[in-house]
């Protein structure tokens, strides 16, 4: 990568999508890329590997990725219902309703995990914005970070 090119700004909804430290929109937030192999899927590097941000914010900082979780669930739930109503719609004298109810389900079960990385990412992009100087060290620093109570939940 060409010195000109590391200073553009990198786009947020990709860098979001693609489970990118805020701060730089370039560093991964995951120690591993697959959102399917459940035992890694959620470990996270404590810092972003490119710019150094601390990405554990304080003592159960993540907790409210839940808002954010439940949040992407429904607008899922809403988009399928939509579509479903579209391409194939509702009965009462049919069992279309708890086909669509089921396929829904299914749906938000099997994108669990990949959502629940992007819940966090949200969620850390919330209280970390973008820098453009992320490569001189303003960093973000955690307010209330105990060392000895670290991962302590
Ligand atoms: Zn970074």
């Amino acid at each position: 990568m060409c010195a000109a090119k590391s200073h553009e700004k990198p786009n947020i909804v990709l860098s979001v999508l693609q489970n990118k430290c805020p701060r730089c929109r370039r560093g991964k937030l995951y120690k591993f890329n697959n959102p399917y192999h459940l035992r890694t899927f959620m470990k996270m590097n404590e810092r972003c590997p490119v710019c150094g941000q601390p990405l554990d914010m304080e003592p159960g900082f993540y907790y409210g990725t839940n808002m954010v979780s439940y949040t992407i669930a429904v607008l899922i739930v809403a988009l399928t219902f939509i579509l479903w109503w579209i391409f194939i719609g509702f009965s009462l004298s049919d069992s279309r309703f708890f086909i669509w109810m089921l396929s829904a389900c299914v749906l938000l079960v099997l994108l669990q995990p990949p959502l629940m990385r992007l819940s966090r990412t949200i969620w850390l992009a919330f209280f970390v914005p973008y820098s453009p100087n992320w490569d001189k060290g303003d960093i973000v620093e955690p307010e209330r970070v105990n060392k000895d109570q670290a991962h302590n939940w």
